[in-house]
């Protein structure tokens, strides 16, 4: 429990930032119908030297948490000297992956057994033609769930097990089944809240395609009997990485289309781009093109990165921005300045005996 803590402990107090989600590639196996990042799999990336300068950089943050991603982190020859790297930086370490059929046992052994924490998985249904169709892969969710599986008996008592579900209009309704799915299984429910169908006229699209997926024109009285199950389910004790806050930001979103919030991207959560450029969230990849950019693996960073001007930068990007629902960057914001979500994050770290 006491690295959560000294984690939480430094946001609430230092505001330093809870995480950063550092993505490794752009390259990856599946094309998912609602993700673009394809389109940059040719971009250069980090070798481990330059990793170790993002790595003592992040550590003068005193960041607490590093999550490996991408793209599909797992697609990198040196992932298990990656993980050991951050590891040995001392930093809570998660990795992010689609779980496919590349991800072997013993790639997950290595990786836990070079200081892995945490790892989350993504699938986003219980079906498995509708898994495959949003993938465009075949047999996707058999391989996330072998992966699943394999790292609850072998690793569960190291860390947090965690589903990754990009929630959608493609599988809302479904949600009560997929948690206690994943409930049962012994994994943790973490949400990617899709609130964005429309799209930007830039690099940070890859979010945003296809109305398929649009959280809107939803029937009210489902919606409501929806939500009721949902806040019975975190009642109930079931293993759900959200804070009601933030569930009730999503039906708030879904019955009024509001999603604004005091948005702090960029100082107590961050990500870092394959180049190194460090940028205030996932949807403003475009900001690295913009001056000043802080860049992780140049000398200079800590002075940009502390500069009035860089800070000017990243809240001149979320003032222009319309608003999200991304729980990676509400949450640490919540969890630095809401009691009721931090005594809610103590409550489930007690209860289920890990670190989140
Ligand atoms: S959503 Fe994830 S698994 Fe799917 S294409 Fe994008 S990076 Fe790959
Ligand atoms: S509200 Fe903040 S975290 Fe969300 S997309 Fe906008 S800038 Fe990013």
């Amino acid at each position: 429990m006491f690295p959560f803590l000294k984690g939480a402990f430094r946001t609430v107090f230092f505001r330093a930032p809870l995480n950063a989600r550092l993505w490794l590639t752009y390259r990856c196996n599946y094309r998912c119908r609602m993700c673009g990042i394809r389109d940059l799999s040719t971009s250069p990336e980090m070798s481990l030297s330059e990793l170790e300068t993002v790595a003592r950089h992040l550590r003068a943050l005193k960041l607490h948490q590093v999550i490996l991603t991408g793209g599909e982190p797992l697609l990198r020859g040196d992932i298990v000297e990656i993980v050991r790297l951050f590891s040995r930086h001392g930093f809570l370490v998660r990795l992010q992956t689609n779980g496919g059929i590349h991800v072997t046992e013993s790639l997950l052994d290595r990786c836990y057994e070079a200081g892995l924490n945490d790892i989350s998985v993504s699938m986003d249904t219980l079906d498995p033609e509708k898994q495959d169709r949003i993938c465009q892969a075949t047999d996707v969710l058999k391989y996330a769930q072998q992966v699943i599986r394999y790292c609850l008996d072998r690793h569960g008592s190291r860390g947090v097990v965690a589903v990754n579900v990009v929630v959608s209009a493609e599988n809302l309704f479904e949600l009560p089944a997929i948690i206690r799915y994943i409930d049962g299984m012994g994994a943790f429910f973490s949400p990617c809240i899709f609130t964005r169908p429309f799209s930007h006229p830039s690099v940070e699209d890859h979010r945003h395609k296809g109305d398929p997926f649009s959280l809107s024109a939803l029937d009210t009285a489902r919606v409501g009997r929806l939500f009721e199950d949902l806040r019975g389910l975190i009642r109930e004790n079931r293993r759900v990485l959200m804070s009601t806050r933030l569930l009730n930001d999503l039906e708030r979103y879904i019955r009024t289309g509001d999603h604004q919030w005091e948005c702090r991207a960029g100082e107590l959560s961050m990500d870092i781009l394959p180049s190194g450029e460090l940028i205030p969230c996932c949807d403003t990849a475009d900001s690295a093109l913009e001056s000043p950019s802080a860049n992780l693996k140049r000398d200079d960073f800590l002075r940009i990165y502390r500069s009035p001007a860089f800070r000017k930068k990243c809240v001149n990007r979320r003032s222009q921005c319309p608003g999200c629902l991304y729980g990676c960057y509400r949450e640490p914001t919540y969890l630095a300045t809401d009691w009721r979500v931090l005594l809610e994050a103590l409550y489930k770290t007690i209860r289920f005996k890990r670190l989140f």
